[in-house]
């Protein structure tokens, strides 16, 4: 058994089969033959063998003649080790005896290989793993093709354990079959992250390398409380593991009694209860789980997962579905957030060096003014259809958002002229995720009709730490005093304004912040939609001036490590059953 330590980004517990896809996206199927199919399977073994030789060898002809001998070598090892009889019989004995497939044998047959190597000291060695790794990809590409986007066609319970997947992959999971996820790399804020926070799976992201101690069909726990995994787990971790899911079943249904209450303090003070969507069907969850409103909507996901721009049509039928199916609760709509981790594609190494500080979100659709405003008018169109709410990303400057301003006001004159309905009340606010925009809150209040605190970036630029990144994770955390005074100065001058304020960032989707949100005076906050009835819980068990003095206590405390325990030691006094 072996259990590792990565950062908990989803909470739940899933038991199950892996799914393993390692950096290129290959998934290696522990599938047994049947008898007769043994030969055929040789067969297909010896031909992908050929095809990487052939490869190899292409390869080492044309580095020898561009660059000589010595630089072909690399390969001769290669094709060296391709060639090894020892190699070819350790394979074929496990498809033969075992009735591996031949995939499975190939990764179980190089990866003890890899591992020999990596066990002994030093680069040199660590490199010779790496060539294994290249030798195993390269026959497993021969034997299976591409395989990445088979991913949305998992038709068994599986848990997905990743080198890496972007966000869209996340989102392109079923969570019927994808029943928890794992990644290599990615930190506490990615949007990989997030997506899968709100798919309601246990996730566990930044492990560090593990895939090669795992194979398809392994099984795997998944503590997305804890941020762990086991791997081959024994007989007494499961039974205690599939005790702990039991519980939380019976928590859920507990909760779920809250479904038609209103979240509101002991003290009768009632808090809008909003939920964070990225797809529209994500609106059946929220309306399942009692929120009160759609307090974010991601709209850039409909242009992830796809080559081309979605067009004005395409827009309107997603947010006419969502603010049609929500009837008439709000549903606050984020124009266009793109960039950073949110791409089309990986980046490649000519892209920006630092993408979160370069042309993302509201930057990159001034620059793009005819993408913004086909968005902007699928958006305007919708708000004859219900209530929208107009919210955009990013805002760093006055002038920022007054050229956003200006953009949506072409976009409502051409709709006017052309004699199309839409919302001329519509309001429109801005998200506060940047520290430029607390410092000028008390600017920004008359230019706006309402906030939205967005934590995960506010956390990132506040810190000056990454949110996508593993190995600066443990600074990343929303419980750091520097933030929470940010978060203080733009709620009180927002409430100084009478300019109504929300939150939208993980933050608040955690029990454990409730008391001191309120405490600080938040009155609205949006959650991923599988949050909703545990925030719930919290607010219906407390009054405001406990919230105050929670708040006022917090104020006073140096280190983020001091806040959590304070605020845990609170969360279990008003929420015992609560896992912590
Ligand atoms: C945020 O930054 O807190 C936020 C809600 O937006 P996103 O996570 O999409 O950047
Ligand atoms: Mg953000």
């Amino acid at each position: 058994m072996e259990r590792l330590q990565g950062i908990a980004v989803s909470p739940g517990i899933a038991i199950g089969e892996a799914l393993v896809l390692d950096n290129e996206g290959f998934r290696i199927p522990r599938r047994f033959l049947p008898r007769d199919a043994v030969e055929e399977e040789l067969e297909r073994l010896n031909l992908a063998f050929d095809a990487a030789v052939a490869e190899v060898e292409h390869n080492r002809q044309q580095v020898a003649e561009q660059l000589g001998d010595d630089y072909a070598a690399i390969f001769s090892a290669h094709l060296q080790m391709l060639r090894d009889p020892r190699l070819h019989e350790e394979i074929e004995e496990m498809i033969r005896t075992r009735h591996y497939s031949p995939e499975y044998a190939v990764s179980r047959a190089l990866r003890r290989y890899a591992k020999v190597f990596q066990s002994l000291e030093g680069q040199y060695m660590a490199e010779r793993a790496n060539d294994i790794f290249d030798i195993e990809k390269r026959i497993l590409r021969n034997l299976l093709g591409r395989s990445r986007e088979e991913l949305a066609q998992v038709l068994s319970p599986v848990l997905v354990l990743a080198h890496n997947l972007t966000p869209s992959e996340t989102a392109n999971l079923n969570p019927q079959f994808a029943l928890g996820m794992v990644t290599e790399i990615g930190g506490p804020g990615s949007h990989t992250a997030i997506v899968a926070e709100g798919l309601g799976i246990p996730a566990v992201v930044g492990v560090g390398p593990f895939l090669t101690d795992v194979s398809g069909g392994d099984t795997v726990i998944i503590d997305g409380d804890q941020g762990q995994i086991v791997l081959h787990p024994d007989e007494e971790t499961l039974a205690r593991y599939r005790h702990e899911v039991e519980e939380q079943r019976h928590l859920a249904v507990k909760l779920g009694t809250l479904r038609e209450l209103p979240a509101e303090t002991k003290d009768g003070q009632s808090i809008q209860l909003l939920a964070n969507i990225e797809f529209p069907y994500e609106v059946k969850q929220c309306k399942e789980r009692g929120a009160d409103g759609i307090g974010l909507y991601r709209t850039e996901f409909l242009y992830l997962g796809r080559d081309d721009d979605p067009s004005e049509e395409t827009h309107f039928e997603s947010y006419s579905s969502v603010v049609q199916a929500m009837k008439d609760m709000p549903v606050v709509m984020r124009t266009l957030d793109l960039g950073a981790d949110k791409m089309r594609s990986l980046p490649n190494p000519e892209d920006e060096r630092n993408p979160f500080l370069g042309l993302r979100s509201i930057r990159l659709a001034l620059r793009n003014r005819d993408l913004f405003r086909i968005q902007l008018r699928a958006i305007l169109r919708a708000s004859a259809l219900g209530e929208i709410r107009i919210m955009f990303p990013l805002i760093s400057t006055i002038m920022e958002l007054r050229q956003a301003r200006m953009v949506l006001a072409d976009a409502m004159e051409d709709l006017e002229e052309a004699g199309v309905p839409f919302d001329r009340d519509l309001k429109v606010g801005m998200m506060v995720e940047v520290p430029s925009a607390v410092m000028m809150m008390d600017r920004f209040v008359e230019e706006v009709d309402f906030f939205s605190i967005g934590t995960n970036d506010l956390i990132q630029y506040c810190l000056a730490v990454d949110r996508s990144n593993k190995d600066v994770a443990n600074l990343y955390t929303a419980a750091d005093p520097a933030v929470i005074r940010m978060i203080d100065m733009a709620i009180k001058a927002a409430n100084k304004a009478n300019v109504p304020i929300s939150m939208c960032g993980q933050m608040c989707g955690d029990p454990m912040y409730t008391m001191l949100l309120l405490g600080l005076g938040l009155r609205s906050l949006s959650v991923t939609p599988a949050a909703v009835p545990e925030i719930k819980r919290v607010c219906r068990s407390v009054t405001i001036e406990k919230c105050e003095q929670v708040a006022a206590r917090v104020r006073t405390l140096e280190s983020a490590r001091d806040i959590k325990t304070y605020l845990r030691e609170k969360l279990s006094k008003v929420f015992p059953e609560f896992p912590m």
